[in-house]
């Protein structure tokens, strides 16, 4: 297999490029994807998240793009916001030596501000397939007629031949990621986290809930004790969840509890912990979470806290990913010896959680109230502008 970027055909100037995000070497699956992307050749590449899956289609289409350079170049469909707003960071880091213009086209966001950026003539299209299609229908003189690649995540599409790369079982886990789960009753699970956040204090951590609420309530307790933790859930506005993932992203706060709309796409690199407070009922699930850790060839940890409850669904991970993961070896009377705190600090939480009205109804009048202790007071777009 080839070793470097140059083996593969990618151009010098876009090696140069490479070098300045630190991509020394291909990973496994630019290898095998780059040389028939060069050729012209259609692909479907499967690859663990966090493998350079970007990397390797957005290599071979600048590549295309600096021969015969025009607006409108490439698309790439993304399942979620956040992932289409990283694969346009990783397009913009590639190109940024060569003035490429990218416009990211996702829901959440004015269609203002993207009709103007789409005015700007961008050679790349980032976005999720709603708001595309939106900005399709309505926005005057745009259309992808001059677009020469396409990018999606696929359901079922014809191809011309496709060349099949698959450089890992879709739903294995990689080598470098060490999984552990925790039997526990759901009434001691807030202590457990507690513990494990101190054992691994310094690393950073993201914490899955099942629910939005969930996420809201974990993230304020651990507050109340102590812990530089955010929430980020499909609930938030746009604008808040990327403000949430900033403040995660420049260290601000190192522990982001989120639910599965967080887990799909994040590209956060330097996560070395997944704690999965709740076991996702679908098993694949598992696999988007624990992907956040043990990213490109790095290490990480993932530890799931079974409860009685959620026995069954652990189960079936296990067999989705086909073995039995190791339990966690906890000195119990060791943990529990922080319940009194602990229990102390969720009162306060779900307290604080009611008189701002709780799971519905009065909560949106103090949404303001719970950004101030929860720390997701969206300082750059007004409520007004917020679509
Ligand atoms: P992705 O799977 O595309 O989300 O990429 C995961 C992470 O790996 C991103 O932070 C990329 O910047 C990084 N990455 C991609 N390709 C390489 C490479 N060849 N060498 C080192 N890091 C890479």
């Amino acid at each position: 297999m080839a070793e470097t970027f140059k083996d593969l055909g990618v151009s010098d100037q876009l090696i140069e490029a490479c070098e300045n995000l630190g991509w020394k070497n291909p990973s496994k699956i630019q290898a095998e994807a780059i040389p028939h992307a060069l050729d012209g050749k259609d692909l479907i590449g499967l690859a663990q998240t966090g493998s350079g899956k970007t990397g390797a289609f957005a290599l071979p289409i600048l590549q295309a793009f600096l021969e015969s350079p025009h607006p409108f170049f490439a698309c790439a469909l993304s399942p979620t916001r956040e992932l289409a707003i990283q694969i346009a960071e990783q397009f913009k880091a590639l190109g940024s030596g060569f003035g490429l213009k990218c416009a990211v086209l996702v829901g959440g966001i004015e269609m203002m501000e993207q009709t103007k950026m789409l005015a700007n003539r961008p050679h790349i299209i980032v976005g999720t397939p709603g708001r595309l299609l939106d900005h399709l229908s309505n926005t005057k003189g745009f259309s992808l007629r001059t677009l020469k690649y396409l990018v999606k995540k696929l359901q079922r599409v014809c191809l011309r031949n496709p060349v099949k790369i698959e450089v890992a079982s879709k739903y294995s886990t990689v080598d470098t990621l060490m999984q552990h789960y925790c039997f526990v009753s759901d009434k001691y699970k807030d202590c457990y986290l507690v513990y494990i956040l101190i054992e691994k204090c310094g690393f950073s951590s993201m914490v899955f809930t099942r629910t939005c609420y969930a996420t809201r309530i974990v993230a304020l307790f651990l507050r109340n004790l102590g812990f530089k933790a955010i929430p980020i859930s499909g609930e938030m506005a746009q604008s808040k969840r990327l403000g949430a993932l900033n403040q995660f992203k420049a260290g601000a706060s190192n522990i982001l509890v989120c639910t599965d709309v967080a887990s799909r796409g994040l590209d956060i690199p330097s996560v070395d912990l997944v704690i999965n407070y709740d076991i996702p009922a679908n098993p694949k699930d598992y696999i988007h979470r624990v992907g956040r850790t043990a990213r490109a060839g790095r290490s990480g940890v993932a530890i799931s806290l079974v409860d009685q409850y959620q026995l069954v669904w652990f189960k079936q991970i296990e067999n989705l990913i086909g073995k039995e993961l190791p339990e966690m070896p906890f000195q119990r009377e060791e943990v529990l010896l922080l319940n009194e705190r602990v229990k102390e600090a969720t009162g306060i939480s779900r307290r604080g959680m009611e008189e701002s009205g709780g799971k519905k109804g009065k909560r949106r009048n103090d949404e303001e109230d719970m950004d101030k202790h929860l720390g997701t007071k969206d300082r750059k777009f007004s409520k007004k502008k917020r679509k």
